[in-house]
């Protein structure tokens, strides 16, 4: 199963991933948390997209095109995988493709998660992620069972540097201009399957294994 989670910042795509892992048995290939890892090494690409990372601004397409390719070529993407928060312009669908077609792979499904702008704000500034295993809570939507430890793994929960009201503003910005064109791309291609994202987390986690 070759799947593909998409939505605004904030939208659950990671929160519903962990459900998605748990009942294919395939792997999430989440863009920010590879950035985030690259940035924790110090590596010179981790340094690059830190600043774009920090001003809410997409990282360049030739970055993350290159993370794609590298990590789709790993063993354990032959049994499929979730992609998330990957693509986010036109360019990088469009690598994406070409990659697929390559690897003689096709994309079941594109699941996307519709949530309004002004809940995003509250989803984003509330949010709290695992510094081990990058599970998003919320302090009040989505509670850790204890606070401030992770349920998957009991590592530290953490503020991330860019989930601030500001930045958010900007984030939610770019996902208008160069990210939401793509429901075109992906209607167009048959696969695009939009759930209300604004429902609970167990909701939209029943409505997307209905739709799968
Ligand atoms: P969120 O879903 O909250 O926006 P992510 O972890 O997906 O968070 O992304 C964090 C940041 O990493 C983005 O604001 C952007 O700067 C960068 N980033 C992640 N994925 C991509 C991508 N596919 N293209 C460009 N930039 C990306
Ligand atoms: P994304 O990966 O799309 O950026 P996350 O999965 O990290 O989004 O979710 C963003 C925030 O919203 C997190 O704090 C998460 O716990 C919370 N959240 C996720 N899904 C829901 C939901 N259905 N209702 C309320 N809050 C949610
Ligand atoms: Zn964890």
């Amino acid at each position: 199963m070759n799947l593909m989670l998409f939505g605004a910042p904030g939208a659950g795509k990671g929160t519903q991933a962990k459900f998605l892992i748990e009942k294919y048995g395939i792997p999430q290939i989440s863009t920010g948390d590879i950035l985030r890892a690259a940035i924790a090494d110090n590596t010179d690409m981790g340094m690059e997209a830190k600043k774009f990372m920090d001003e809410g601004k997409l990282v360049p397409d030739s970055t993350i095109i290159g993370i794609i390719k590298d990590r789709l070529a790993e063993d354990d993407c032959k049994k499929g995988f979730i992609l998330d928060g990957f693509p986010r312009t036109l360019a990088q669908a469009q690598a994406l493709d070409k990659l697929m077609a390559d690897m003689e792979i096709l994309l079941d499904k594109v699941i996307s998660l519709d949530v309004p702008d002004e809940l995003i704000v509250g989803r984003i500034t509330g949010r709290r992620v695992c510094s081990k295993c990058g599970a998003s809570f919320h302090v009040e939507f989505n509670p850790s069972k204890e606070e401030n430890v992770c349920d998957y793994c009991g590592g530290e929960l953490i503020i991330r540097k860019d989930d601030n009201a500001e930045t958010v503003k900007s984030r939610l910005e770019a996902y208008h201009a160069q990210t939401a064109p793509l429901i075109d791309f992906y209607t167009d291609m048959g696969v695009f399957v939009e759930l209300d994202g604004t429902k609970d987390v167990s909701e939209v986690t029943k409505d997307m294994i209905a739709a799968l």
